[in-house]
């Protein structure tokens, strides 16, 4: 399948031609008839329902200057295209310009596209959309089209963000971000994946920065001439993991360092205590989930589901199962230790071994070992009471 992003053509352009049949609540044409708009895979109009709420904010976010979102189109010919996706969109644009249903103004009056002032009339038919246009086999498109239905809003990936919101911001930000040339890039690619040119950079500041919310944040700043609190922020980020961690290590790459920072840069490291930590951690054979030492040194090393620690082997669980059954059997008390010292009916059930799961008698965090002297097997409701300590 061939795609194409097309950011030249204008609400109006798409308007051109508009055909609404009022009858089977459908948007049919537009393009000035090169675009079918709602093809037999489609579902009906329904930004009209619901007291037409969403048409009418799709007609608020053009006059805000916010975004639509990504419209897929299907070239089926040279002059013939179908809408994939954005159908209800389209069509709320082209029901507004044939002036089909009103807006409220400022002052709370409705406001049909005719009647408005030119200014605004004129904001929303040049208004551009970004599109995507794809062409392919019509068996490969429709699988497609499922897909993004599914999924709904597919990620837009930074370059295309780039492009949706380029202006001066934009621009400041590939020349720190984006440039490979960047002496810091060497630092950065300690914490963080992917390359400069394919926006790796810059979408994890816009990230750690806008606290997830990225399109929001490149939205609202878009026509700013400076790029500080980008940059400071991120700087912060860095600064802080690189003076906690002084060691090195490749599992710190493409950690959530900025969900990490907002959660504990208040709270105070002494470095060499925690290089030590980390270092012994690095070298315990049980620890199996590397990537969680950070989080879990930050938490105060608390948590141990976050190191995944190893659990005993079948064959260990197996003989301590064995020989606490025969043992539990024998007293005619639950092979749970736990549920043995309870009052209620299950003070004398014997689990079945999938039933039960292992945990360390002593705790891993406070140095118990993982052989089967530290073994006990417990019912799972008290395995899990019990937590990973
Ligand atoms: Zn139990």
């Amino acid at each position: 399948m061939i795609t194409n992003l097309i950011t030249n053509i204008t609400v109006k352009d798409t308007c051109e031609g508009f055909v609404y049949n009022e009858l089977e609540g459908k948007g049919l044409f537009g393009l000035s008839g090169k675009l079918t708009i709602q093809p037999e895979y489609q579902r009906n109009y329904i930004y009209a329902s619901d007291g037409g709420k969403k048409e009418i904010a799709v007609i608020e976010s053009v006059l805000k200057g916010y975004p639509i979102g990504l419209i897929y189109l299907n070239k089926v010919s040279i002059d013939k295209l179908e809408v994939l996706d954005g159908q209800q969109r389209i069509t709320s644009l082209g029901r507004f310009v044939t002036d089909k249903f009103a807006i409220k103004d400022e002052n709370g009056m409705e406001q049909y596209f005719s009647g408005m002032a030119k200014d605004k009339q004129n904001k929303i038919l040049k208004t551009p959309l970004l599109i995507y246009e794809c062409e392919g086999a019509e068996s490969e498109i429709k699988e497609w089209f499922k897909t993004i239905n599914i999924a709904g809003v597919p990620l837009v990936p930074q370059e295309l963000l780039n492009a949706i919101y380029s202006g001066p911001f934009v621009t400041l930000g590939k020349e720190e971000f984006s440039n490979s040339q960047n002496a810091n890039i060497q630092k950065w690619s300690v914490y963080i994946k992917g390359s400069a040119n394919r926006q790796a950079f810059f979408e994890r500041a816009l990230d750690w920065v806008s606290k997830g919310n990225i399109d929001d944040y490149m939205s609202r700043h878009r026509k700013d001439t400076n790029i500080k609190e980008l940059k400071t922020y991120f700087s912060s980020v860095i600064d802080w993991v690189s003076s906690i961690f002084t060691d090195v290590e490749s599992e710190m790459c493409g950690l959530e360092w900025g969900r990490l920072y907002e959660e504990y840069h208040k709270k105070s490291y002494d470095p060499a205590k925690v290089s030590k930590v980390v270092q012994k951690l690095y070298g315990d054979p049980y620890v199996k989930n590397r990537k969680g030492i950070f989080e879990y040194i930050l938490g105060g090393s608390i948590d141990t589901k976050l190191l995944d620690v190893r659990v005993f082997d079948e064959a260990t669980k197996r003989s301590v199962y064995a020989s606490q059954t025969k043992i539990a059997k024998a007293k005619d008390k639950s092979n749970c230790s736990h549920c043995a010292m309870g009052h209620d009916a299950n003070k004398s059930k014997i689990w079945s071994f999938n039933e039960m799961d292992a945990d360390h008698v002593s705790a891993w965090s406070k140095g118990g070992a993982t052989d089967p002297n530290n073994c006990e097997m417990l019912c799972k409701t008290h395995n899990r009471a019990k937590g990973n300590r």
